[in-house]
């Protein structure tokens, strides 16, 4: 078994300032330099996962292979690093609350009066070591939230343990905020060193801090870090604003943040790697000269984190066609057929999100009908697909308020209905269509070309699927099931084969993409739109 090293990373001051990228650079950083690595994401709140969660509370619920419905971050170590994450790599309060009550339920701790320290603290320290367990170089964690939260306290206080069981193996670092006044144009350091000392009153010195600034730290800032905090100047590590979340890495290498972390564990920096095909599709997304203008129909425009990851995907396909997407998010509710070609018309493409629930359902059934009347390129994701169904049922089947049994329980004509195994559900968390399942691609698809193989197999997560009762009827009348799973006969994939590019999928492609890897379905895409 390796001797497995943890890195922890903390957040003081505010909120959202970052963790999941600074924690996804170092370790894209360690892997660049032959290292494996893990990264686990420890969320404070009571909720068993985010699956429950409105996105207005917490962005997109990301999903892994195995079907866990996880935190957003999860999303940008996949990204970064092309690791594959799992349930273990996302853990709540909830969760932990959830095993050690079960176990006291049974009986494991008889006659013992069960609390936070040690019972809830150990759970939590389980759950850090299991994927050490995996045999990898670093296991990094995140703990979400901020430094003096309530809900932080047990995390900070296992982090303080394991300080002493794992000695020489743990590294903490924490990211903080350095604000700049304007008024006095300084940058301000107070906060930092109050958001120390409440780790210290914890027990925890931080190794290494990170500080995100708008401007540049000048060497008195950092100087007053290291020595108000108690850090060496080199574990002071500047994090400037950037116009790309993938520039994180370079900066974060340029800070050396990869080498202090290795000179903590004592291990032998060697040369630094080049990081080469990643600069070069750090520099097509800054500065690729052709756009693309996308438009993203969803009901959650105000909240781009809503949608992440199919941002993200776009983002990534758009680099390796050398093309900068510009993403305009139009919202569901404020569409409708009459003003349908105004809003939509001048984009290259246009792309209906998934989402659960009436709400914007006809804005984007509208939609749909305007961009597949006027050859418009279309993605379809999920609900997006079930829209589309909709759309062709109603407009060219002619079947009057055809439509999901999701919205309209005793539609005539129910072309999306719950699943059969669906039906008897009565809990809500966790309970969808969730992970990777297997789809066999038809060799006419268009979006076979791309994929370059007929066996693919992508990620889910809803209840509700395409009726195969239907199915005749749409194949005639020109929309075709170019995508099936083999097991359940469930249409996966809808495509028009006759409009330039019209495609809805009933999987979550977007979760699959990664920097490196750009997923074949927003390649095709976005070729489509090139060429509108
Ligand atoms: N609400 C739909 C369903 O549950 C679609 C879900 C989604 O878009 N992720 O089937």
């Amino acid at each position: 078994m390796k001797n497995t090293k943890y890195i922890f990373i903390t957040g003081g001051v505010t909120s959202s300032l970052g963790k999941g990228i600074i924690s996804s650079s170092l370790a894209k950083l360690l892997q660049e330099r032959g290292y494996s690595v893990t990264i686990q994401k420890l969320d404070p709140y009571i909720n068993i996962d985010p699956g429950t969660l409105n996105p207005y509370e917490h962005g997109e619920c990301y999903v892994t292979n195995d079907g866990a419905e996880t935190d957003l971050d999860l999303g940008h170590y996949e990204r970064f690093t092309g690791i594959t994450t799992s349930q273990a790599n996302n853990v709540t309060t909830g969760r932990i609350y959830q095993s050690v009550i079960d176990k006291e339920r049974k009986g494991d701790y008889l006659g013992k009066t069960v609390q936070i320290i040690p019972h809830i603290t150990d759970e939590i320290k389980r759950r850090i070591k299991l994927l050490g367990k995996e045999n990898y170089d670093f296991v990094l964690t995140e703990i979400g939230g901020t430094v003096g939260d309530i809900e932080s306290y047990p995390y900070i206080e296992a982090i303080r343990q394991l300080k002493w069981e794992l000695e020489n193996r743990i590294v903490v670092i924490h990211l903080t905020l350095v604000p700049y006044l304007s008024a006095s144009k300084e940058l301000k350091t107070k906060p930092t060193q109050h958001s120390v000392k409440l780790m210290l009153e914890s027990g925890v010195q931080p190794d290494i801090i990170v500080l995100r600034s708008e401007h540049p730290l000048t060497f008195a800032v950092r100087e007053k870090v290291a020595k108000f905090c108690n850090v060496s100047m080199n574990a002071v590590i500047e994090s400037v604003d950037v116009s790309t979340i993938y520039e994180v890495p370079l900066l974060m290498q340029k800070e050396k943040l990869d080498e202090v972390v290795l000179n903590k564990f004592n291990l032998k920096v060697k040369d630094v790697p080049s990081l080469k095909k990643w600069r070069s599709i750090v520099d097509k997304i800054k500065h690729a000269e052709k756009t693309l203008k996308i438009a993203l129909v969803g009901k959650y425009v105000e909240l781009p984190d809503a949608y992440k990851s199919i941002n993200e995907a776009i983002i990534h396909a758009g680099a390796h066609l050398n093309y900068k997407p510009e993403i305009h998010f139009i919202h569901s509710e404020k569409l409708d057929k009459d003003n349908a070609e105004e809003k939509l018309s001048l984009f290259d493409g246009v792309l209906v999100a998934p989402g659960f629930g009436h709400r914007g359902i006809e804005g984007k059934i509208d939609a749909i009908n305007f961009v597949r009347e006027n050859n418009i390129p279309f993605l379809g994701i999920c609900l997006g697909l079930q829209c589309a169904v909709i759309e062709f049922a109603r407009n060219v089947l002619n079947l009057k308020d055809a439509n999901s049994t999701e919205m309209h329980q005793n539609t005539p004509f129910p072309v999306i209905d719950l699943m059969e195994e669906q039906k008897s559900v009565i809990n809500l968390g966790g309970t969808m269509r969730l992970g990777a399942y297997d789809c066999v691609l038809s060799k006419e698809s268009k979006l076979y070309k791309e994929y370059g193989k007929t066996e693919i197999k992508e990620r889910h997560r809803h209840r509700y699927e395409f009726n195969n009762e239907f199915l005749k009827d749409f194949e005639d009348a020109g929309m075709k099931a170019t995508g099936i799973n083999p097991d359940s006969d469930l249409v996966e994939i809808f495509e028009i084969p006759d409009h330039k590019w019209f495609t809805g999928v009933q999987f979550h492609p977007e979760y699959k993409s990664t920097v490196l890897k750009p997923h074949p379905v927003f390649i095709s895409f976005l070729k489509a739109c090139k060429n509108k």
